[in-house]
């Protein structure tokens, strides 16, 4: 079936249904419809949920167009370094990750695998995750304590934290813990996490003062840098 702005329509009879729906699928209408429908309801069904059959294509097309994708070959940015996704020699369902004595790191393939299936894509995502957890100790906390001799600060303790949800903290007794998270983004949003929990050794809460702390070790760029970081996507199909 046609139609004249939505393109080739797929149709898939199914004896479970009970109306008809329709949702897109790779920029193709797919219309599930119950048996013994006459095909002309199909027409009418689209007519009525134009609008809302477009919008939920510009959806569509907008979250493909900010999904995360891999390929062979491709170099991903990351702190201090980009991590290069190649092949190997043919090891069947092999993904693995290495970060050599210089700090290149490395995303290996399969070679004959296809690296555009969901799993292989998963499976990429997952391997940059535990890649960035192994390189984290050795790449942020240093940097971390060289942000903390700039300001002259001392904090207890800098160590890297569990979640992945939480970027930065920094305990009462003084200790600051960073994600490896950090690791996917730019220096400049790097150093303003490490500012923004370094001030916390000052001031506990979110006050003026605090702010105004933090703006001071972040150059006075504190407002820029947290919009940025509020627009920053991870490289990773799911956090
Ligand atoms: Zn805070």
């Amino acid at each position: 079936m046609l139609d004249k702005e939505f393109g080739e329509i797929s149709i898939s009879i199914r004896s479970n249904m009970k109306r008809i729906t329709a949702r897109w699928r790779n920029d193709r209408l797919v219309v599930n419809m119950p048996p013994f429908v006459p095909l002309n309801s199909i027409a009418s069904f689209i007519n009525e949920n134009r609008d809302t059959l477009r919008a939920l294509r510009n959806k569509a097309l907008e979250k493909a167009r900010c999904s995360v994708s891999y390929e062979l070959e491709q170099r991903i940015p990351c702190f201090k370094g980009e991590v290069h996704i190649t092949s190997i020699e043919y090891k069947p369902n092999f993904t693995g990750y290495k970060r050599d004595k210089d700090g290149n790191m490395f995303i290996f393939i399969s070679s004959r695998d296809d690296i555009s299936t969901s799993t292989k894509q998963n499976a990429i995502s997952s391997a940059l995750k535990a890649l960035m957890k192994r390189t984290a100790p050795h790449v942020l906390i240093p940097y971390a304590w060289e942000i903390a001799k700039e300001i002259g600060v001392s904090p207890k303790e800098i160590v890297i934290g569990r979640g992945a949800k939480k970027l930065g903290h920094c305990t009462s007794k003084g200790v600051i813990q960073l994600s490896f998270m950090l690791m996917f983004m730019p220096e400049e949003l790097v150093r303003y996490i490490i500012c923004h929990e370094l001030a916390h050794l000052t001031v506990m809460n979110h006050s003026p003062q605090f702010h105004a702390l933090c703006n001071t070790y972040c150059n006075g760029k504190e407002k820029a840098l947290e919009q940025m970081l509020k627009g920053f996507r991870y490289p990773l199909l799911e956090r």
